[in-house]
């Protein structure tokens, strides 16, 4: 290939944790990285990337193989000054394996650190006990780590629901500054569920039109979705997956998303790995571009405008398309086929937009932009 496609490149590190959140789907284990993978996909990958990378980590629990991530960064910083790069790390951890070394670590090389926190769920939804630990880390981290960007990401699901406006608040008050919601959306939420969340969020709207200027965070659920292409009637959603990324996984497979890597773990479905792996980094007869121009024709089909519901109904034809952002992959975690939208998803990506007209009506008439800073 003569062009350099990729800005993100992903390592999934392991697939250990030593959290029990309720809604985690993807399958647990003890497979770490191993150093081999690392040096075989930088060898291999690196001269497909711009010159100014975001690596991500991702796991399990990333910070278990925190020798490996060391290992990484060591061997990137070494591409700075030769290659011209330039390197933005970022990474999800459950946050119970963060020590002073680790920080110290992250402060040295401007980690961004996105904190999993449910707020007043998270001794119910993830760890009994972790609430204390977790908000006592933020407050740590943004005193004694300026360097530090942090986020948070909150899951919210049906019985954690009714936590959702005070959590956030919380989180706000806490003093983070990019504040990112989630929703545990391969579960079953009823009517009840769905009433108590709209007016979550429609007491967080409120709240965050007051405390707009005074505090400038952001909230994601707010901000426009990456994967947006075109303008005006044609922004319509379309998979990321291979464009502008590429993912490595522990075993050293190679994916155009992260999802692809959790979607065949858990249900090793041949075909998923047949039409979205790119190859293995240890196989040595890998021809990793022409692998690339035969898997790449499948993610690029992965838009909203082709996407079916559970009751065949097409997404081309839905009011909600323009606001809809589905993620195929997520999604056939219900329905088991990529591309296939469980109904219940719609009901709450209708919410979603619902919701995300109000803000975006309420941010237009106070000439605020709903951007991140
Ligand atoms: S739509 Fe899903 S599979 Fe595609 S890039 Fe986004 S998260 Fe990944
Ligand atoms: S609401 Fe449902 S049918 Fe409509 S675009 Fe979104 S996923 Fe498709």
């Amino acid at each position: 290939m003569n062009i350099k496609p990729f800005s993100k490149l992903i390592f999934i590190m392991n697939n250990k944790c030593n959290f029990h959140c309720k809604y985690c789907w993807p399958l647990k284990g003890d497979d770490i990285i191993s150093e081999a993978v690392i040096d075989k996909a930088l060898k291999l990958l690196l001269s497909y990337f711009q010159n100014s990378i975001q690596v991500i980590f991702y796991g399990g629990e990333p910070l278990f193989s925190f020798d490996q991530i060391k290992f990484i960064v060591d061997n990137l910083q070494q591409n700075i000054k030769k290659d011209c790069l330039s390197f933005d790390y970022h990474i999800t951890t459950n946050g119970s394996l963060l020590s002073e070394k680790v920080l110290d670590f992250f402060q040295i090389h401007r980690f961004q650190v996105v904190l999993s926190f449910d707020g007043y769920a998270q001794n119910k939804s993830r760890k009994i006990g972790s609430y204390t630990d977790l908000s006592q880390k933020i407050t740590k981290i943004l005193n004694n780590h300026p360097g530090i960007p942090l986020a948070t990401n909150s899951v919210f699901m049906p019985q954690t629901v009714s936590y959702l406006f005070q959590s956030i608040r919380l989180v706000v008050e806490l003093g983070v500054k990019d504040v990112q919601i989630a929703f545990a959306e391969d579960c079953i939420w009823d009517d009840a569920h769905i009433q108590t969340l709209k007016s979550e969020l429609i007491k967080l709207v409120e709240y965050l039109s007051e405390i707009y200027y005074e505090k400038d965070v952001p909230v994601n659920l707010f901000k426009r979705s990456e994967g947006k292409v075109g303008e005006g009637v044609s922004r319509r959603f379309q998979c990321m997956g291979g464009i502008d990324r590429m993912v490595v996984d522990h075993w050293g497979d190679l994916w155009g998303c992260f999802q692809f890597n959790e979607y065949f773990r858990k249900t090793l479905d041949p075909t998923v790995k047949a039409l979205y792996a790119f190859g293995n980094v240890m196989d040595e007869r890998m021809d990793f571009e022409e692998n690339y121009r035969r898997v790449m024709p499948n993610y690029l089909k992965l838009r909203q405008s082709v996407f079916v519901t559970t009751e065949n109904t097409s997404c081309f034809l839905c009011d909600h398309i323009e606001m809809c952002s589905s993620c195929p992959v997520y999604s056939a975690r219900l329905s088991r086929q990529i591309g296939m939208i469980p109904v219940s998803h719609c009901q709450f990506q209708s919410l979603l937009s619902e919701i995300k007209e109000l803000y975006s009506s309420y941010c237009s008439s106070q000439n605020i932009s709903m951007e991140a800073p």
